[in-house]
């Protein structure tokens, strides 16, 4: 019986968990499955309570899952606490312990919703990509610190480090991925100013001479930043370090209409994680209007790459999609036309698809 810890979090993230949840269950009882779960405390919700945005209980949980389920942590609440005391410090520490290095961010253009992106339709029509995002190394876990502090002099610093192997395991990422795809791979640097990112150039051709079936090419991130919006379709797979992927997939995600709708798998040597693209959302949590689709095609994700259920995977994606095409939206892709449901009703609507 496959175990999912669940982690909830803060703002937005216990309304659409619950609806994760329901979801789950509609799957366990149409195809005979059993899910175990165990929710735990993450993010300022785990500060408030622990005094640590991953305390230990949650941590001991990770040992004995098989899949982990986050909806999103963070808020106004604890944004003055010390680093070690913020809820996202918790989030890079999971990321860290988990060695969870490789982000997959599948980014499909709904046909439905082509007319609610701030793109005109013909641009993002056919558009479907998957962006790889280095998770683990980078600019957000090198060196960090300030000098000379208090003085007009004062310096502030972060580096930005990659060794051949983060390289090379990422980029291999990306080139297995495009295999079941369009077989085409975009690598993402800066390659003109850093030097890590000629590092990344160099291991990109390396490993691109194993897959000869595979075309690549390479990607300027400012190039990239403005073609991903000006022609989409050109892209297949697209990989690229932590700083740069965090950035491209928001902006990818705009793409489909909201950032409510982006499901991700993080994958490494250990238990993988899934978790929707978005943050906590403080602006509506508590009103119940959130977008719950990030989160439960992240099941689906789940589904297929922890547990091989394909065919349940398969009926998660294809319920989402119906009840979009039916015209049940919430707040953030609704239209004149549609009609307008809550984060609960959504979730109910993707469980009776599933169910019929
Ligand atoms: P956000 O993604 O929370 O919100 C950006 C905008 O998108 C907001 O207007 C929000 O209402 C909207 N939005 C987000 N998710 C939505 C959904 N499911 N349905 C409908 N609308 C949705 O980003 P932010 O405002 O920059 O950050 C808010 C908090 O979340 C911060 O504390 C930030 O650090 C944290 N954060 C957490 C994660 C994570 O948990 N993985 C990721 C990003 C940001």
């Amino acid at each position: 019986m496959p175990k999912i810890v669940l982690l909830p979090g803060d703002g937005v993230g216990p309304e659409i968990l619950e609806e994760a949840t329901r979801v789950l269950n509609a799957v366990a009882q149409k195809y005979g499955r059993t899910f175990e779960y165990q929710s735990c405390p993450i993010g300022g919700i785990a500060i408030d309570e622990y005094g640590d945005p991953l305390p230990e209980v949650t941590l001991q949980a990770f040992e004995s899952a098989d899949a982990i389920l986050l909806a999103a942590v963070g808020g106004p609440k604890w944004d003055k606490e010390t680093a070690a005391r913020r809820p996202e410090t918790g989030l890079l520490r999971m990321r860290k312990a988990l060695g969870a290095y490789a982000n997959i961010r599948p980014v499909a253009v709904n046909q439905s919703l082509v007319d609610s992106s701030t793109l005109r339709p013909e641009v993002l029509e056919g558009a479907d990509m998957v962006i790889v995002r280095e998770l683990t190394g980078g600019l957000y876990f090198g060196d960090k610190g300030r000098k000379q502090t208090g003085t007009p002099e004062e310096q502030a610093f972060d580096t930005l480090i990659y060794s051949r192997s983060e390289i090379e395991r990422i980029v291999r990422v990306a080139f297995d991925l495009a295999k079941g795809r369009r077989r085409k791979v975009t690598s993402v640097d800066k390659a003109n100013v850093l030097e890590s990112s000629r590092l990344w150039r160099e291991v990109v051709e390396q490993v691109a001479a194993d897959y000869p079936e595979i075309q690549y090419e390479h990607a300027l991130v400012d190039s990239c930043a403005m073609q991903l919006i000006r022609n989409p379709r050109q892209y297949d797979v697209v990989v690229t370090e932590n700083m740069f992927g965090d950035i491209l997939s928001d902006e990818a995600a705009m793409l489909t209409g909201s950032i409510g709708m982006l499901p991700s798998a993080s994958l490494g040597n250990r238990v993988a994680l899934y978790e929707p693209i978005h943050g906590s959302a403080p602006d509506i949590a508590g009103k119940g209007i959130a977008n719950p689709s990030g989160i439960i095609l992240s099941v689906a994700m789940m589904l297929r790459h922890s547990f091989g259920y394909e065919a349940e995977a398969a009926a998660v994606e294809s319920a989402v999609g119906k009840v979009i095409e039916q015209g049940y939206r919430t707040a953030d892709i609704c239209r004149p036309q549609d009609k307008r449901v809550s984060t609960s009703e959504f979730g109910s609507r993707v469980v009776e698809a599933l169910r019929a």
